[in-house]
């Protein structure tokens, strides 16, 4: 060790304060790592591994980016979920004795990355911090881009925790070491989390940071939250985080809970089969203009609301869009030219904005007393309310406007910025250099004139400054000694004149002054919005809100959507319900079939929905918690006509297979997801169970499945919608006074049916799983050969007693009476299909209630 060079030792000591990050540290035009770190990022961004003499034995392994290419390879690495420490030399060279002065400035981490290919602009990127503190746990979190930060509460609970972690789906989660663990052995996500453990800061930081007013709100749990997350934000960022200072301190009962399968099966923000946006509830409903808007758009979606009266403000001021084309029209095309107000702030925090970022402020905030006055004049009290007493900082932009021109470079460093009329020193220097380089013009044309060169010129460069040209082929028109010979090209010779260079100094010494005092003034007007972050974030909150109503409104409209009448009552009622995003997506002109829904806490809570695969089973019962989930952020709904209680929470077993996590089986997971549903549910829960007691042998599936629904009916009573393939389970009819049979119409003729995605009463006959198999096209000896077993198992069933004794005791009738059941149902349903198929289009065809 004690052999290593000065460099090196400087190196491994400060290496020793970001040991679990990439240390890039800075040596002239390069960042460079060293030892594990360069064998590491060698091999995770594919560049050159060399080795460095260093003062020990060996070479030591060292590989190196570029400075200006740097920003790139940091973004790669922390999108791997890696973190990087950026160290910069902190004096400067020539003035340093001995090794240069350095020091890590940030450090920075997947969920505190501020520019990022992968930083989505419509979504939010999230870093929570997790506490514990007798026996309450607590989530705070953080996107630092746009300064907003959450936090809440509530009694220790695993699964509680993960669920709420989830609608942030933080790239990263800090926090205390004991939850961490616990968090890493139940991790039931599919992304990479970086997990940090931290410890408490001194009170002073938070204080420093919020304020006592911002602090007070918070009960102890949610205190620790918050500081374990600043605490870590400071040591990261190591400045100021003067966009962070609201503190949206929430109760998780605020809010509809969604659990992570729930939110994955319904594919309200992401679609199951590949994470993507594209085909998900948000998807369809984002008609956002500005990126606020598609972020809290997603935040709504991930947070349907409880409170009868903040969804019905909602949905007014939904309404008044909805019918007032002409003023969504206007509004939307004001919204258009608004910038992401909330992630400028964030640069403007960070110190990272430059002059376009400005005008970007500028050209938004000029659109808001447009916008002020459309809600003002739109008759919906709502949007009134939203713009009563805004403050529109009209100011801000005015400031803007005075200090910076109109189309200032992206560099905020070489001048140019600065609109003339600002500042009287500015405008002198500025008039020296102009001044300077007309008299180079008239310089040049006068030379010309007086040698007869016409092709003579005047540059400059860096080295030499400006110079008067000479081509070869006219040197000879030069007389001698006219001027100062300064450097030979192979095709032309370049001289000065005591004269050029004095004008030389004039001007460089104004452009460098120039340079200078505009940075110096683009800083003040930093620092001056630094100042008034909030009121630029407080605009931003309404802009967003308003862009979010006119999206809902804008769909609605577009995709004949009917505003919900929200009750306190138990009942469910849809008339002609549609599933939005299957309806939306259907190709070939194909007509999505609408189905009604009527649960009534009197005579119909259960619906047990039987029905070949392919049926439509599962796009039905997704429809119905979409309809409710769209209703409870505010959003009008695909239906007819929607008559929507307030459901607390919402469970949903639809099997999919990539659900295994951890090697549990796809069983295990839906009983682990039932046992949740039996401990959580209450009566105005919606429970949705696709397929329920798959995955084991039909016997036990079939008496779970049995068990399952006899409890939610008598226990819970909740509104539940539960597909089977068991048909035999609707003998439950009988004995269930709550449930109702259903099934998805299907026509027969001669070998062929046909899926009318009709929900109508009673059971079905068969599942026509071997029939899906001769679609699929399986050779007919394996088809045959199916329908031969099938009967042979079916008659097996037939003389399984303990089944037959516990579904006769459950039902408390003769078990007979459950086998007759089918042929009738059977018949109830061809004759159905009849009535449907002598009737009107199927879209008219009445509706039956369940
Ligand atoms: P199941 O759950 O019974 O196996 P799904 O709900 O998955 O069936 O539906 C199968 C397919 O049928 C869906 O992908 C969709 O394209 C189509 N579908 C379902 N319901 C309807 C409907 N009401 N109208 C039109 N097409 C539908």
């Amino acid at each position: 060790m004690a052999s290593y060079t000065p460099m090196i030792m400087q190196y491994l000591a400060i290496k020793e304060e970001a040991k679990d990050a990439f240390l890039f540290f800075r040596l002239g035009d390069f960042y460079e790592m060293f030892f594990e770190d360069a064998i590491a990022a060698s091999r995770e961004l594919e560049i050159t591994l060399t080795g460095r003499e260093g003062g020990g034995t060996e070479k030591i392994p060292m590989c190196g980016v570029p400075y200006h290419s740097a920003q790139n390879y940091i973004a790669r690495l922390v999108e791997k979920g890696f973190k990087v420490a950026i160290c910069e030399q902190v004096e400067d060279p020539s003035a340093a004795k001995g090794v240069v002065r350095r020091e890590i400035v940030q450090v920075i981490t997947p969920g505190t990355v501020m520019e990022s290919k992968a930083l989505s602009d419509k979504t939010n990127n999230f870093i929570s911090a997790v506490a514990l503190l007798n026996g309450k746990v607590s989530i705070s979190s953080c996107d630092l881009s746009t300064g907003e930060l959450y936090v809440t509460s509530f009694p220790l609970q695993m699964e509680a925790l993960i669920d709420e972690i989830n609608v942030y789906q933080p790239a990263e989660i800090v926090g205390d070491e004991e939850l961490l663990d616990k968090l890493q052995a139940s991790a039931a996500w599919n992304r990479p989390i970086l997990l940090t453990k931290r410890e408490l800061v001194p009170e002073q930081k938070l204080l420093d940071q919020f304020g006592r007013q911002e602090l007070v709100q918070l009960n102890e749990a949610s205190l620790r939250a918050v500081n374990l997350l600043i605490g870590y934000l400071d040591d990261t960022q190591k400045r100021s985080l003067g966009h962070v200072r609201a503190i949206r301190s929430y109760e998780p009962g605020q809010y509809m809970i969604l659990d992570h399968y729930t939110r994955r099966n319904l594919e309200l923000t992401e679609t199951v089969r590949d994470r993507s946006k594209k085909g998900s509830l948000l998807w369809l409903l984002d008609r956002s203009q500005t990126s606020m808007g598609a972020r809290l758009m997603r935040r709504w979606i991930d947070k349907p609301l409880l409170s009868r009266t903040a969804i019905e403000a909602r949905l007014d001021a939904v309404d008044t869009l909805y019918r007032n084309l002409i003023l969504r029209d206007d509004i939307r095309s004001e919204l258009h030219d608004i910038y992401d107000l909330e992630r400028l702030v964030g640069r403007v925090a960070f110190g990272s904005a430059n002059g376009r970022d400005m005008n970007a402020l500028k050209t938004s905030i000029q659109r808001v007393p447009q916008l002020v006055e459309l809600c003002k004049a739109s008759g919906s009290e709502r949007l009134q309310k939203l713009v009563d007493g805004l403050d529109d900082c009209a100011d801000l932009a005015d400031m803007i406007a005075t200090v910076v021109v109109d189309e200032p470079p992206v560099s905020i460093r070489e001048g140019g910025l600065i609109r003339a009329g600002y500042d009287d020193y500015l405008d002198q220097l500025k008039e020296a250099s102009t001044g300077g380089k007309k008299w180079l013009a008239e310089l040049e044309r006068a030379e010309r004139e007086a040698t007869g060169i016409r092709s003579l010129k005047i540059g400059y460069n860096k080295i030499f400054g400006y110079y008067l040209e000479v081509s070869k082929a006219n040197l000879a028109m030069l007389p001698e000694g006219r001027y100062e010979r300064k450097q030979t090209l192979s095709n032309a010779e370049r001289f000065v004149t005591p004269e050029l260079k004095e004008k030389e100094r004039l001007i460089l010494e104004a452009e460098e002054k120039m340079v200078d005092l505009e940075y110096e003034r683009f800083l003040e007007l930093r620092e001056h919005l630094a100042g008034q972050l909030h009121r630029l974030q407080l605009l931003a909150e309404v802009i967003a809100e308003l862009d979010v109503y006119q999206a809902f409104a804008t769909v609605s409209a577009e995709r004949r959507f009917t505003r919900p009448s929200i009750t306190d009552s138990f009942d469910m009622v849809i008339e002609e319900g549609r599933h939005p995003v299957v309806e939306a997506v259907m190709e070939n002109g194909a007509a999505f079939i609408a189905n009604a829904t009527q649960l009534h806490k009197e005579h119909n809570t259960m619906l047990l929905i039987t029905g070949p695969n392919m049926a439509g089973k599962s796009t039905y019962m997704r429809q119905v918690a979409l309809i409710g989930i769209m209703a409870q952020i505010g959003c009008f709904v695909p239906a007819k006509s929607a008559q929507i209680p307030l459901t607390d929470r919402i469970f949903t077993r639809i099997g999919a297979a990539d659900d295994l996590i951890g090697g549990q089986s796809t069983f295990m997971v839906e009983m682990k997801d039932i046992q949740i549903m039996t401990e959580k549910a209450t009566e105005n829960s919606l429970v949705i169970i696709d397929e329920l007691g798959r995955g084991t042998s039909t016997g036990e599936g079939m008496a779970i499945a049995q068990a399952v629904i006899e409890y939610v009916h008598h226990q819970i009573r909740c509104k539940a919608l539960v597909s089977t393939h068991f048909h035999e389970l609707s003998h439950l009819e009988d004995s269930l006074p709550l449930l109702t049979n259903a099934c998805m119409a299907v026509q027969e003729s001669g070998d062929h049916v046909t899926f009318l995605r009709k929900l109508i009463p009673g059971a079905a006959g068969t599942s026509y799983g071997i029939y899906c198999a001769k679609l699929a096209g399986l050779p007919e000896s394996i088809i045959s050969r199916s329908y031969e077993l099938l009967e042979v198992s079916e008659a097996l069933v037939e003389t399984d007693a303990s089944i037959k004794v516990s579904t006769a005791a459950a039902a408390g009738a003769d078990s007979r009476a459950a086998e007759q059941q089918a042929p009738s149902d059977e018949h109830k349903q061809v004759n159905l299909y009849e009535a449907l198929q002598s009737g009107a289009a199927l879209s008219n065809a009445p509706e039956h209630a369940y």
